[in-house]
């Protein structure tokens, strides 16, 4: 260990000395820089070698190299704005930014910048009379168009635009029961923020509903007969679809909520009454229709009108589909494990030895888990505070690894039935073959579910699986129909209000404050950690990570170094870059020997990608990035391993 390290900080040196020739520097910084290694003994990371002379060199340039940037007004320019986005990005304070400013003006440098943080911002000076009365509260109308363009110019989207709503009541403060109902707004088929369209705050959800949507409505019949204008072409804009839990669903539909008997938004279904709750049981009804919808032939499903229906073009029940993140793993996932954690005496209840067994084997799979993860697996005992990505996770992931040795044999089969479909349906390699498979073993799932848990648990979420697999298209699977971006942008949203103070207008603030960046799209992929690999390739530089747009490859990870390459499983060793082109870059990696599937029922799990193996390699050999099809997570079980693609990238 010391050997390494004396041999790293020597490299680091040697580097060291290297950029300082290049940049034609004095003896006098390389020196410095070795003091600050000797100094710190910790000091062991290349990369904050190179960004300490990066920020001596920065400082010179200023009288000799004045053509580094070549043209001093934009870099001063992209200053702004990146302190812009900064401040807007951690949700710093005015006054904070402010005293900031003031700080930054003393520097010769930045003597053009303002020393208000809201005049940095573009604040708007008053939005009240942008507040609009609705029932017993109020809200404000942002808009699509303007952050429309915004991301159109941005992801220079050329064809059809197809916009998904998402609209969703969130608590503001615990103690009160004021609530925030936003519209957010994304593009399909590109990676972006949603954005907020509107936003209403009042004491509870808007009774009003065709108030709270009217200028929203207004506004999509006009893009959609006119189209966007985004550097001098016309976009065509279609609304593709709704995505909202089913209370959100309800409400803005005008039909019953959940609990009522003919609630579901997709059949005839009719509700029983069994152990004081309406449950669902049949799975052959005949199904709504955008005619049987509009002339409310089934009067017991309608409460009021809405005015969606003026939307031209809206299918007013294949817009609206069931919502992957909330009706699978805030809703069936959950009840599952509530029921065999908390459930009332039967088969499926867990004694507290396996649940203890469970909790245990969970936490030794978190070191296991990739970096595309927020979070990592813990005890089921905590599963009331867990997230839906948690349940997304231990659904796809780690319960198929885990419950093997704790469900008995017959819950276990069930629950993989679930697991199987829903990687099925997230998968667009999977849905194209499978889709028909995926709905008829989520019809078995849900007419086993009766014979396993018993009748009175077969809630409307339950009953609602049946319609999972009809909501995926070719190119759009339950990812894409899923809440999950959106509910990360609502939390975003709740926490840039700062005070109890007219939480509206504060949001409403920050909302107009980011439309005023312009944002700068990150370029990838980035490598980083340079790695000194003698056995190979001599030629190219080798590194140990590598970050792409949609996962990320750390070699010095076992938990971020296995990929999919066509039918084959690599684990990565390193990523090889060519030093005159980075575009040119392959990936050095050895191929597992032997896969085999590690469940049987309720098919071979080759079929969908699950598969066990002995950690044996080929010999190593490169190949190209571009043939990559999956990041993989890698969990281990027992003596071996078992290898699944990430389906939620
Ligand atoms: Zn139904
Ligand atoms: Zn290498």
């Amino acid at each position: 260990m010391k050997k390494s390290m004396v041999s790293l900080r020597r490299l680091q040196q040697r580097a060291a000395a290297e950029l300082a020739q290049t940049y034609n520097s004095t003896t006098n910084t390389t020196n410095e820089s070795m003091d600050l290694e000797t100094t710190d003994p910790h000091f062991l990371n290349i990369d904050d070698v190179y960004s300490a002379e990066n920020v001596c060199y920065e400082e010179q340039s200023d009288s000799s190299d004045t053509d580094f940037f070549q043209d001093k007004d934009d870099f001063i320019f992209d200053f702004k704005e990146s302190l812009k986005l900064w401040s807007l990005e951690h949700n710093i304070p005015i006054n904070a930014l402010s005293s900031l400013l003031l700080l930054l003006k003393q520097t010769e440098k930045h003597t053009d910048l303002p020393v208000d943080g809201r005049t940095l911002l573009a604040t708007p000076k008053s939005l009240n009379r942008n507040v609009i009365k609705c029932g017993s509260g109020e809200m404000i109308y942002f808009g699509i168009q303007k952050s429309l363009t915004k991301v159109c110019k941005e992801l220079s989207f050329s064809s059809l635009v197809s916009l998904q709503f998402n609209v969703d009541g969130l608590p503001l403060f615990k103690s009160a029961s004021s609530q925030l109902w936003p519209i957010l707004c994304s593009v399909l088929g590109v990676k972006h923020r949603p954005f907020t369209v509107s936003l209403y705050y009042g004491d509870k959800k808007p009774e009003d509903i065709n108030c709270y949507l009217r200028p929203f409505v207004d506004e999509i019949n006009l893009l959609q007969t006119t189209g966007i204008q985004v550097d001098n072409r016309t976009l065509n804009v279609k609304v593709h679809s709704f995505v909202c839990d089913s209370p959100a669903r309800a409400l803005i539909l005008g039909v019953k909520s959940h609990s009522g008997y003919n609630s579901c938004t997709k059949c005839l279904v009719e509700g029983d009454y069994v152990s004081r709750r309406v449950v669902f049981t049949s799975c052959t009804n005949s199904l709504r229709t955008d005619f049987s919808f509009r002339n409310k032939t089934d009067d017991d499903h309608h409460l009021k009108d809405t005015i969606l229906t003026e939307i031209q073009d809206l299918d007013m029940i294949r817009g609206f589909p069931l919502d992957f993140m909330h009706l699978v793993c805030l809703g069936v996932v959950k009840k599952m494990i509530k029921l065999w954690t908390d459930g009332p005496p039967g088969p499926f209840k867990l004694p507290s030895t396996k649940l203890i067994e469970l909790s245990e084997k969970l936490v030794l799979l978190k070191m296991y888990v990739p970096l595309e993860f927020a979070r990592k697996p813990r005890s089921i005992a905590d599963c009331d505070r867990w997230k839906a990505t948690e349940f997304r996770q231990f659904l796809l992931y780690t319960g198929p690894v885990t419950l093997s040795s704790i469900l008995d044999k017959v819950y276990y089969d069930h629950f993989l039935s679930l697991a199987v479909s829903i990687s099925i349906l997230s998968a667009p390699s999977l849905t194209s073959r499978l889709k028909t498979y995926a709905g008829q073993l989520l019809k078995y799932f849900v007419a086993q579910f009766e014979v396993l848990y018993g009748t009175q648990f077969c809630s409307h979420n339950i009953h609602c699986l049946i319609h999972l697999a009809d909501e995926v298209t070719d190119n759009l699977t339950i990812n894409e129909i899923s809440a999950f971006k959106y509910e990360s942008e609502l939390g975003r949203l709740k926490r840039t209000v700062r005070s109890p103070r007219n939480p509206l207008i504060q949001l409403a603030n920050r909302i107009i404050e980011s439309e005023n960046v312009s944002t700068v799209r990150k370029q990838y992929p980035v490598f980083s950690k340079l790695q000194f690999c003698s056995t190979h390739h001599s030629s190219s530089k080798h590194y140990q990570k590598c970050v792409s747009e949609q996962f990320i490859i750390d070699t010095s990870r076992f938990s971020d170094s296995f990929v999919k390459i066509s039918e084959k499983y690599v684990k990565i060793l390193c990523v090889e870059v060519d030093p005159e082109n980075s575009e040119k870059f392959s990936l050095f990696g050895r191929e597992i020997v032997h896969l085999e599937p590690f469940f049987f029922n309720p098919c071979s799990s080759d079929n969908i990608g699950y598969l066990k193996f002995k950690p044996n390699y080929h010999a190593p050999k490169n190949y190209t990035f571009e043939s990559v099809s999956a990041k993989c997570f890698v969990l281990k079980k027992d003596d071996m391993f078992v290898i699944v693609p990430l389906r939620h990238l």
